[in-house]
């Protein structure tokens, strides 16, 4: 069996800076990756750009620059695949870690699965999870969810062109697939429990999504909850009414939740509220030798943990082992 000193599962921002900083105290860790690199960048709106400046989202020391203030989709996944070549990583991609364990003598097993299901195992001395939330949206719970013209990932506006699309959500994602819809001619409709607009739209975005409202160029509806898909239309609650908004599409931007059935089976500790124990120093979980970096680490709110800081979550669990080997 092949054995190796550190397996990083998941090779997002997070999970290559902490492969660099382990390269810094020379240990060459192994990335396996259940698609290519930074597969939930990949994932983003097409024509994305981030909140963050590029120097924000560095990591290992090497520099990001763009020719605007902030960075598109595009230029970060240039950025993030420049920087693990350069630093030569070994990434092992179309791999997913389906299963681990510890075993009495502190090894960790990790059962891994290719494409065509080909499965191997691998021996870790340490493993950090960087497995990131995108895989899981955070469902709605409601009758019509699973209908084809529902969809958690928004790519591009070009299918919705001249379509009545809701969109539930009222943070950046909904509010970025709002204007874009507007520039394709759809009737958009947002649904948004909140009572006033999100504290986290970005600044530069929020006056220019609220005067298409107060146009009417985009319905807004506050204090409103979708609670049934239709094919067609959506059944909203607000204030205690129901009322029906025709829908050829809905999409449901509902923010994303991290898995832990990786944790779990290999005995981590879990708060009251499912989100994981561990030390905020070196971010090593309650199992020894087990860490846990990136939005992985988030609670309940995904929003809590970003690349800006889940970059440094690599930097403490290097100096974590660094101390202990
Ligand atoms: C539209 C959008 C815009 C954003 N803009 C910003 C921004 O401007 N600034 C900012 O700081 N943050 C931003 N974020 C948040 C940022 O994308 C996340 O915080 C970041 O991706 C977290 O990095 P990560 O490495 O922890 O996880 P991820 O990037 O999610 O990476 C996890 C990786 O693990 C892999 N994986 C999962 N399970 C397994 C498994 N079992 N086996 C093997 N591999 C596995 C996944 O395929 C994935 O590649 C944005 C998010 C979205 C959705």
């Amino acid at each position: 069996m092949e054995r190796e000193q550190v397996v990083i599962v998941g090779a997002g921002p997070c999970g290559l800076s902490a492969a660099l900083e382990l390269q810094r105290i020379g240990i060459d860790p192994l990335l396996i990756e259940k698609e290519n690199i930074t597969h939930s960048i990949y994932l983003y709106p097409t024509y994305m750009q981030f909140f963050s400046t590029p120097e924000l989202l560095e990591i290992g020391g090497y520099p990001f620059t763009t020719p605007s203030e902030k960075p598109t989709r595009l230029e970060a996944l240039h950025y993030y695949r420049n920087v693990a070549n350069r630093s030569k990583l070994r990434i092992r991609s179309y791999h997913t870690v389906t299963r681990m364990e510890r075993t009495s003598g502190g090894t960790f097993l990790l059962q891994t699965a290719d494409r065509f299901g080909h499965t191997k195992q691998v021996a870790a001395g340490k493993v950090v999870l960087a497995t990131g939330y995108f895989d899981h949206p955070n469902m709605l719970g409601i009758p019509g969810e699973e209908l084809p013209h529902v969809t958690h990932y928004y790519r591009e506006a070009h299918p919705y062109a001249g379509m009545k699309v809701t969109i539930i959500g009222g943070n950046n994602s909904a509010i970025d697939a709002a204007m874009d819809l507007l520039r394709v001619g759809a009737e958009v409709t947002v649904v948004y429990r909140g009572d006033a607009y999100s504290p986290n739209i970005k600044p530069w975005v929020r006056p220019i999504f609220e005067s298409m409202v107060a146009k009417g160029r985009i319905a807004m509806r506050f204090r409103s909850r979708v609670v049934r898909i239709r094919e067609g239309r959506v059944t909203v609650l607000c204030d205690g009414a129901e009322d029906t908004i025709a829908s050829d599409f809905v999409l449901a931007l509902t923010g994303f939740r991290p898995d832990r059935r990786l944790l779990t089976e290999t005995g981590a500790e879990l708060d009251g509220e499912g989100n994981p124990v561990y030390d905020p120093d070196s971010m090593e979980t309650t199992v020894p030798g087990l860490y846990i970096a990136g939005v992985a680490a988030s609670g309940k709110d995904a929003n809590e943990v970003f690349i800006e800081t889940g970059r440094y979550h690599g930097v403490s669990i290097a100096k974590h082992i660094a101390s202990s080997v």
